[in-house]
């Protein structure tokens, strides 16, 4: 059967070798009558997906470690809606968002909804009633994923019934016919770029939609979508299934799972663009980079906000703890950590953990040629994050070209130090956040430098004894922290009463969802310690 379908497409002398447009017109025509005519699927003016799914925290770079057998970190979508209206060229999607895992922002838990469309060649985004133009691309999308116009229209080709129709009403060219894996495989060309479709050589059903995105941390991925489950659906097949995987570890990034198809239905919304959106230029791919302040913190110890970094001076050179932020924002504090001390350049990067919030400027740091330091555990997936290489997107990726890993492993403690200053770094101990993670600590200043273990958020303290936790066992008294997710070095009283904060919001969040009958994930808080107390002070 597979060897027929495709003797009869005559492909099968084709291995390996580019087509010209005919033979992808007639692939595409066969893949039209298999889903039940071009006829049917042209008479499809407005089409409705609605569902559910779920999304990988930070596709894959949020787990406990960043080991690959990892489990992944969850959030859950309800209310996925995906609505195309042909004739005006127009999309948009939308989804709710839960994290299935404790998480200290409120915004983690709210099940905002969030939306983005595409409306001719305006892309944006939508929350509540205000909308965003999108940039043509940007790295610095929701949860720091890929975004923008291009982004949004290759993701609204993302659907069989659309991407065949696109071709059937010359939107798309079909293109490069070639047999992989015994699968025949077509560039799908639009103005922008395109998109490549993979059909099924039993059935010459669509059976994946692949594209390149820009990633702030991987450099580039190529994101799969493939189908699964089709029915007939008043003529036509379509698809009540998706799953989406990026070439990063073949990570599973994205599930959708339909309730049903809406098809020409009067019920289905409008989803022309907001006239503000219409009416705003098109953004720069990216901010350019903020003022930074610099905060001295005790001497040879500086903290800089926006980024959260802390800078630390020896005797020759300077070493930075941290380098989150846009390629802009990190590729500033680098220079601006280059002039800090006269005749002493920046030599070194420690990375708190792997989390992609937390090595977003990353690739800044290796395209400097800075040597990394982090928990043993880190070192594949940091080799990950500095090798891959981006060739889509130099302009907007770091360190296009991906570079070789010059990385020094934190094996329980390691000592830095020299005649100007000792720094001690700490495998972190007792964190459910964050098990292959590090903090650094100045004794003689008594400063500690931290990512996520005292200040990750505090709407909901779920990881309240982790600070504490770590300065018991190490046996360190602590006089200023110098943190990476609040603007400013806080003293230990100071951080003690931040998290505290967090205490009762984070239990009364338990008991609340526990009432209604759902307990949630990380509840109840491995919470210990008496923090009313503290509280009351
Ligand atoms: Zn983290
Ligand atoms: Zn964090």
């Amino acid at each position: 059967m597979r060897f027929a379908a495709l003797a009869a497409l005559g492909l099968v002398a084709l291995q390996g070798a580019a087509a010209a447009s005919p033979e992808g017109e007639r692939l595409l025509s066969d893949v039209a009558r298999a889903m039940g005519g071009a006829e049917a699927i042209l008479g499809v003016r407005t089409l409705q997906a609605d569902g559910y799914g779920m999304e990988a925290y930070f596709w894959g770079g949020g787990n406990i470690t960043g080991d690959r057998e990892a489990p992944q970190k969850w959030a859950e979508n309800p209310n996925f809606s995906s609505v195309w209206d042909f004739e005006n060229d127009r999309y948009r999607t939308q989804y709710r968002h839960n994290f299935l895992f404790p998480f200290g922002g409120t915004f983690g838990h709210s099940f905002s909804l969030s939306a983005w469309g595409v409306d001719g060649d305006v892309g944006y985004t939508l929350a509540g009633n205000a909308g965003t133009r999108l940039a043509e691309w940007t790295t610095g999308g929701a949860w720091f994923k890929p975004d923008g116009s291009v982004f949004r229209k290759y993701e609204s080709l993302t659907h069989p019934l659309v991407a065949v129709r696109a071709v059937l009403s010359h939107k798309a060219a079909p293109e490069n016919l070639r047999i992989e894996n015994g699968m025949p495989v077509v560039d799908l060309v639009i103005d922008e770029g395109y998109v490549t479709l993979g059909v099924d050589a039993g059935t010459l059903l669509p059976r994946w939609v692949r594209w390149t995105a820009p990633h702030q941390n991987l450099g580039e991925v190529v994101i799969t979508t493939t189908f699964v489950g089709y029915q007939d659906f008043d003529g036509v097949q379509l698809p009540f299934t998706w799953v989406a995987r990026i070439d990063w570890r073949n990570t599973l990034i994205q599930t959708r799972m339909l309730d049903g198809y809406y098809v020409n239905s009067g019920k289905t919304p409008d989803i022309a663009a907001p006239a503000a959106v219409l009416a705003q230029p098109q953004p720069a791919a990216a901010p350019p980079a903020a003022a930074i302040t610099v905060t001295k913190i005790a001497d040879g110890l500086w903290h800089f906000n926006p980024g959260g970094h802390t800078v630390i001076e020896f005797e020759d050179h300077l070493v930075i703890f941290e380098m989150g932020g846009t390629a802009a924002q990190a590729r500033a504090a680098i220079a601006l950590a280059n002039t800090l001390v006269r005749g002493k350049p920046l030599t070194h990067l420690i990375v708190s953990h792997h989390h992609f919030d937390h090595t977003l400027g990353f690739r800044a740091a290796v395209e400097a040629g800075l040597t990394v330091i982090s928990h043993w555990g880190n070192e594949e997936i940091l080799t990950d994050m500095a090798t891959r290489p981006a060739p889509n997107f130099a302009g907007l990726v770091p360190n296009p070209n991906g570079a070789p890993l010059k990385f020094v492993p934190v094996h329980g403690h390691l000592r830095l130090e020299d005649a100007r200053m000792t720094l001690d770094i700490y495998e972190i101990v007792k964190h459910n956040h964050m098990a292959n993670a590090v903090f650094a600590y100045a004794p003689k200043s008594r400063t500690l430098m931290e990512g996520d273990l005292a200040t990750p958020a505090n709407q909901f303290s779920f990881w309240a004894e982790a600070y504490e936790d770590n300065l018991e066992h190490y046996g360190l008294e602590v006089d200023t922290v110098s943190p990476n997710h609040v603007a400013r070095p806080m003293t230990h009283e100071e951080t003690l009463k931040w998290i505290a904060e967090g205490v009762p919001r984070a239990l009364a969040r338990c008991d609340e969802l526990l009432a209604l009958g759902r307990p949630i994930p990380g509840c109840p808080p491995n919470i210990h310690r008496n923090w009313n107390e503290r509280l009351a002070q």
